[in-house]
C-alpha cells in the first residue's frame, strides 16, 4: 500500500520545474561560508542592520548571519528591543490565538523525533470520524471560546485529500449558541504533509487560511538521518517544494518551519531566511505568512529526541526568535504550547505573533473532558504550557498585549500580494486593531472569567480610547459595528 501511495503522491516533475541548472536554492557550502565570514560583527554594523530591519526590509543572508553571532550583552538587549519596535510597527500590540486540532495519528512515514511514527507501536492509532471532528469543534468554539484551528495530519491513505478537505468543511458548518451569542470557527489553518498541485488546488475550495509545512532541518545529512530512505517523507526536496506547489495551486498564504534541535540551530535559521527570499524572489514579494519554530519535545519511542548533540537551550532560543523576528520583519511568527509558559511570554516581547492556548494533541481529547489532557500513548510529544485560553488571555492583557479573534483577512482577500504590501507598509494593523477590538469584545462576552473580565474590560476601554481611523465614515462603522457586537451580534469586521 505505502509503493503505490507514495508514486501516487510524488510527481518529480513537480520539483524539477522548480529547480535552477539542476540546483535548489539551500547551498549548504555557502550557509556554513557566510556563517563563518560574520562571525565578529563589530557595534557600527549591527546598527545598520537594525535600522535595515526597522524599515520591514528583508535582511541577507550575511546579515542574518551576523545577528546570529551577536554574544556582547548590551547589543542583544537592543536587538531585542528593535524585534519589539519592528513587531509593534507592522502587528501593533495584537496577539492571535489558535488551537491545534489533531485529525488522525496513522502515519506512513518513520520520522525519528515523531511519536506518530509508524515503528512506534505504542501509539493508539485513531482517525477522527465527521461526528467527533463535529464534537471536536464544538468543544473548542463552544467551551474554549477559539475562532482559528489549525488541523493537523500524519501522512496516510487514511488521512488522503479528500479526508482532509471533508474534515475542514465539517468544522466550518458548526456553530455553538454562547452566553452573548454563538461562536464558530472562522479560519482553519493546516499543516499536512506535502502534496502534489492537483490535491493542493482542493484546499482554497474548502476556504483554508494558511497552508503550512515544515522543512524541519534544511541540513541534507540530517534529513537522510532521521528520516531514513525509503519512506514518502525520505524525499528532501519534494518537502522543500512544497510551498512552490501551494503558491503554484492558488493558495498565497503558507507557512514555513524548522524544527530546532535536529542540527545547528544557526544553520537551520539561515535555510529558513533562504527559503523566505526564495518565495519571495519567485513569486512577487510574497513571502511565507508565517514562521514556525519549534524545538524538539520529548515524544513516545522518539530516538532523535534523546540525541542531546543540538539541543537548543532557552538563551540560545530566544536569540533565533529576536533574529528571525528581525531578519524577517513582515512575516507572523508562531510559537507554540511545546514550550513552558515563560519562555512563551518573553517571545512575545521579541516579536511573536501567534500562539495556541487549551492545546490538547491526543486524538479526541478535547471532547473527551480529559482534565490534565496529556497522554503519551496518545499524542505526538508532550507540552510544555496547558495554559487555557481564558488563562492566556489574562496574562497577555497584563503585559498590554490585546487578543484578537480578527479572521476578516483572508475572508475579504486581504491575502497575498495585497497583505504583503500591507504588512511592509506597517498599514496592515491599522485594520486589524479595529477588528481586535470587535473580536475581543465578543470573546469577553461570550466567554471571559472573573478576572480575565475585569482586566480584558480595562484593555478595551485603553484600546478605545487610542484607536486611529481612516475618516469620519470609519469611525461611525466601527461605533455602529461596537454597539451591535456588545448587542449580541456577531461576526462583524471592517
Ligand atoms: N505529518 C505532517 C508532517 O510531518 O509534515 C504534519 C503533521 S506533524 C504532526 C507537525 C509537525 O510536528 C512536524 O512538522 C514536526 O515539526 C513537529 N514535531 C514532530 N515531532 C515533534 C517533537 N517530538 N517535538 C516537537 N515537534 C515535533
Ligand atoms: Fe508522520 Fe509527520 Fe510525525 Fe513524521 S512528523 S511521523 S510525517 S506525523
Amino acid at each position: 500500500m505505502t509503493s503505490t501511495f507514495k508514486s501516487d503522491i510524488i510527481r518529480p516533475d513537480e520539483i524539477e520545474r522548480y529547480l535552477e541548472d539542476g540546483a535548489d536554492f539551500i547551498d549548504e557550502d555557502l550557509i556554513h561560508r557566510t556563517l563563518a565570514e560574520n562571525r565578529r560583527p563589530d557595534r557600527a554594523r549591527v546598527h545598520d542592520i537594525l535600522a535595515k530591519s526597522k524599515n520591514i526590509e528583508t535582511l541577507t543572508p550575511a546579515e542574518t548571519a551576523a545577528l546570529l553571532h551577536v554574544d556582547d550583552l548590551d547589543l542583544l538587549e537592543e536587538m531585542r528591543a528593535a524585534a519589539l519596535e519592528v513587531k509593534l510597527k507592522v502587528y501593533d500590540n495584537r496577539i492571535v490565538t489558535f488551537a491545534p486540532l489533531y485529525m488522525s495519528n496513522h502515519c506512513v512515514n518513520n520520522c525519528a523525533y515523531c511519536g506518530f511514527r509508524s515503528e512506534n507501536t505504542g501509539m493508539e492509532r485513531r482517525k477522527l470520524s465527521m461526528e467527533e471532528v463535529a464534537a471536536e469543534t464544538r468543544a473548542l468554539t463552544g467551551t474554549h471560546g477559539h475562532k482559528r484551528l489549525i488541523v493537523v495530519y500524519g501522512e496516510h491513505p487514511e488521512s488522503d485529500i479528500d479526508y482532509i478537505t471533508e474534515s475542514i468543511d465539517t468544522v466550518y458548518r458548526q456553530s455553538v449558541e454562547t452566553r452573548g451569542g454563538h461562536s464558530c470557527i472562522r479560519r482553519v489553518n493546516v499543516n499536512a504533509a506535502p502534496m502534489p498541485i492537483d490535491h493542493l488546488r482542493r484546499l482554497p475550495e474548502v476556504g483554508i487560511g494558511t497552508f503550512q509545512v515544515f522543512q524541519e532541518t534544511y541540513h541534507r545529512e540530517t534529513y537522510r538521518r532521521v528520516h531514513g530512505s525509503h519512506h514518502l517523507k525520505s524525499d528532501y526536496r519534494w518537502r522543500l517544494y512544497a510551498m512552490h506547489r501551494a503558491m503554484e495551486a492558488g493558495i498565497d498564504d503558507v507557512g514555513i518551519g524548522a524544527l530546532f534541535g535536529l542540527y545547528d540551530w544557526r544553520f537551520e535559521v539561515m535555510g529558513l531566511l533562504h527559503h523566505a527570499r526564495e518565495l519571495e524572489r519567485r513569486f512577487d514579494g510574497i513571502g511565507p505568512h508565517t514562521i514556525s519554530f519549534p524545538r524538539l519535545e520529548p515524544a513516545q519511542n522518539a530516538p532523535a529526541t534523546t540525541d542531546t548533540r543540538y539541543r537548543v537551550g532557552d538563551a540560545d532560543f530566544l536569540k533565533l526568535v529576536t533574529v528571525l523576528r528581525l531578519a524577517v520583519p513582515y512575516t507572523g511568527m508562531i510559537c507554540t504550547a511545546r514550550e513552558p509558559a515563560a519562555i512563551r511570554d518573553e517571545t512575545v516581547h521579541r516579536g511573536v505573533t501567534q500562539m495556541d492556548a487549551s492545546t490538547r494533541i491526543g486524538i479526541g481529547a478535547y471532547s473527551a473532558d480529559e482534565k490534565d489532557g496529556q497522554h503519551e500513548e496518545r499524542q505526538q510529544f508532550m507540552l510544555g504550557d496547558t495554559r487555557s485560553l481564558d488563562e492566556l488571555i489574562r496574562d497577555m492583557a497584563r503585559q498590554g498585549f490585546i487578543t484578537s479573534f480578527c479572521t476578516a483577512g483572508y475572508r475579504i482577500g486581504r491575502t497575498g500580494e495585497r497583505i504583503m504590501h500591507l504588512l511592509r507598509s506597517c498599514k496592515e494593523g491599522h485594520f486589524c486593531k479595529l477588528n481586535a477590538v470587535l473580536t475581543f469584545r465578543e470573546w469577553l462576552d461570550d466567554f471571559g472569567t472573573g478576572e480575565t473580565r475585569r482586566i480584558g474590560e480595562e484593555l478595551i476601554r485603553s484600546e478605545l480610547g487610542s484607536l486611529a481611523f481612516n475618516g469620519k465614515a470609519q469611525r461611525r462603522q466601527f461605533d455602529d459595528y461596537y454597539r451591535r457586537t456588545s448587542a449580541g451580534e456577531r461576526d462583524l469586521y471592517i
